[in-house]
């Protein structure tokens, strides 16, 4: 049974149930008072939380909480907090700008090469640092069938577009039926190289990684899924048999974390994650200096912090663990690595490196080139 709304269901399945069997998404502050995720005397707090950004918490990610740890980094995700009502001054609506990059409804050009096409505003989870927070939700209106006639011949009449970015929301939400129209639209644009999915659903929502929806996205180009994943913790047996559907049917994975205090802000817990994607054959890709989204300090670190941890990560884990440190510089200006950096110019010309244990070592270019 697939079952979205948890009033709905039978009571004696309203609680926790045992044989987990059962799936649900959890919407209100209410229901997760119900569920003991949190204490009863901050149900005003959190009502008034989920005013302004909307919870969603699927029953995969429930089992994945421990309710007795009040540092669950699962928690810390999904599940609001007091600490979102506060913002602070640097803190932005839309962090990185979409919105000034939106040609059309669903399109966002930022680089000349790529673009991302953004389906659908909802999510299976809403996660408590999402960068799009103000944007995403139930209230939030997903393209409807003009709009996305128009980003598609948006795309179509740009030839320099070589790859199409799809996210959301999270697209892999949408029915195979839709997926399967869009991903055949895609298919007919001979300049369109590849389509990239960002989703947290191989984690979040795994049942719905269905041999319908493997044969949707199957088209005659390359097309990569991008899984959203902070904690090991989160790559369950449900979850890894979704990515390995995924891998097996021919779609290469990579993956993006955001570094996030209180959930995988530790070496030893980056370390874990990265070694447990590679051992699931999906490359680390990104690792994201937390945006500055509002209602989320609480979750970042500073750009020093994250330096420091890929400086231990370089030490200690092979290259293939190691995705690229970025950060999207606030008002749609893209994204950059920041670091750690192991190399300066010297006066001389040369170089000083330093390897991974700390040493330096002097370098000189055997061949002369402008700098
Ligand atoms: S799944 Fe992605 S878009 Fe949705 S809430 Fe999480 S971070 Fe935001």
């Amino acid at each position: 049974m697939l079952n979205d709304d948890i009033d709905k269901l039978p009571a004696k399945h309203r609680a926790n149930d045992p044989s987990r069997d059962q799936r649900w998404t959890l919407r209100t502050a209410a229901q997760l008072v119900a569920h003991e995720l949190i204490a009863e005397d901050m149900l005003e707090q959190i009502e008034a939380v989920s005013r302004k950004y909307a919870i969603a918490v699927s029953s995969q990610i429930q089992r994945l909480i421990e309710p007795s740890d009040d540092a669950d980094p699962i928690a810390a995700q999904f599940i609001p907090s007091a600490a979102e009502l506060v913002t602070s001054s640097d803190e932005l609506e839309d962090p990185i700008a979409d919105a000034a990059y939106t040609p059309t409804p669903g399109i966002v050009h930022r680089y000349p090469d790529r673009v991302l096409l953004k389906p659908v505003h909802v999510c299976a989870v809403y996660c408590r640092f999402c960068f799009r927070r103000e944007m995403v939700g139930p209230g939030s209106k997903s393209l409807d069938d003009s709009d996305m006639d128009n980003a598609l011949e948006y795309i179509a009449s740009r030839p320099e577009i070589w790859e199409v970015v799809l996210t959301g929301g999270d697209p892999l939400i949408l029915s195979p039926r839709r997926l399967r129209s869009i991903m055949q639209r895609l298919d007919n644009i001979p300049h369109v190289g590849v389509v990239r999915f960002h989703s947290r659903v191989p984690v979040a929502k795994p049942e719905a990684v269905t041999q319908e929806l493997l044969d949707a996205l199957k088209i005659n180009k390359a097309v990569y899924i991008v899984l959203h994943t902070n904690h090991v913790r989160e790559l369950s047996h449900e979850a890894r048999l979704a990515c390995a559907k995924f891998i097996d049917s021919g779609f290469p994975m990579l993956s993006q974390t955001v570094l996030l205090r209180g959930v995988n802000a530790d070496a030893t817990t980056l370390e874990q994650l990265f070694r447990a994607l590679v051992a699931m054959r999906i490359k680390p890709y990104y690792l994201h200096h937390g945006d500055l989204a509002k209602g989320t300090r609480h979750f970042r670190t500073s750009i020093a912090e994250g330096r420091q941890l890929m400086r231990e990560l370089r030490g200690t884990v092979s290259g293939l663990c190691q995705p690229t440190y970025v950060l999207d510089i606030p008002g749609g200006h893209g994204k950059v690595p920041v670091g750690p950096e192991y190399l300066r110019r010297r006066e001389d010309g040369a170089y000083t490196v330093e390897d991974y244990l700390g040493k330096s070592h002097i370098y000189r270019d055997s061949v002369d080139t402008a700098d």
